[in-house]
């Protein structure tokens, strides 16, 4: 089942595709594709996943909302899993986390735009999607709805141009992101990290979430 709406988003007109269940098998990307994932909460331990949005970066967003109960999605597992399909998100570590504890997939290629920012931008300390996009696109968004019942069965229009919001600029992030990472020749450290993720993500499950593996105590 799908609604296909209409929602200003960040100011913009924009098509947002709202599927129960699934991706419908008729839908795909070119390209690079965005990837955020709404939940109950942070914990991984508790907090089921409720919605996944998707978007090429051609301007119109996919989303996915589950009813908890099943996670059952062939269509969405398919392009999480494809190896000729990056996935571009921003802190993918908790969202690779929820994937593969709810989707039972391990999702790859992997781009991160929080990763990137903190190898680039080392004169700040404000890596959030927020800060990113108003100092590196130069535009506002709003994080008003972040915090809200993404587990309620119908969705509010805010909600929804809320959670299309956070997969709609992250191509325009990484393009600039990219250019940074030449300039400071940390283009390979970062997809080092990139690779890694997956690995970072089955810790985090596992019970090494808050735990430095790497640190000396
Ligand atoms: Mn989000």
């Amino acid at each position: 089942m799908t609604r296909k709406l209409s929602l200003t988003v960040d100011g913009k007109n924009v098509a947002v595709h709202l599927h129960k269940g699934d991706l419908p098998e008729t839908v795909s990307f070119t390209g690079a594709v965005a990837v955020d994932s709404e939940t109950m909460g942070l914990s991984l331990v508790r907090d089921p996943l409720c919605l996944v949005q998707l978007s090429d970066g051609g301007g119109e967003a996919h989303l996915i909302q589950f009813d908890r109960a099943s996670y059952d999605a062939p269509n969405l597992r398919r392009i999480l899993t494809d190896v000729n399909t990056l996935k571009l998100f921003h802190f993918a570590r908790f969202d690779v986390a929820m994937f593969m504890r709810d989707l039972a997939v391990v999702c790859a290629p992997i781009y991160c735009t929080k990763i990137a920012s903190k190898l680039v931008r080392t004169y700040t300390d404000k890596h959030g999607l927020k800060d990113l996009t108003k100092e590196v696109l130069g535009r506002d968004i709003s994080k008003e709805q972040q915090s809200s019942d993404w587990g309620a069965a119908e969705l509010s229009d805010a909600q929804l141009a809320y959670a299309a919001s956070d997969v709609l600029h992250l191509h325009a992030l990484k393009a600039k992101l990219d250019v940074m990472l030449a300039r400071e020749a940390r283009t390979e450290i970062a997809q080092s990290c990139f690779d890694f993720l997956p690995t970072r993500a089955a810790l985090d499950l596992a019970g090494w979430e808050e735990t430095d593996i790497f640190a000396h105590s």
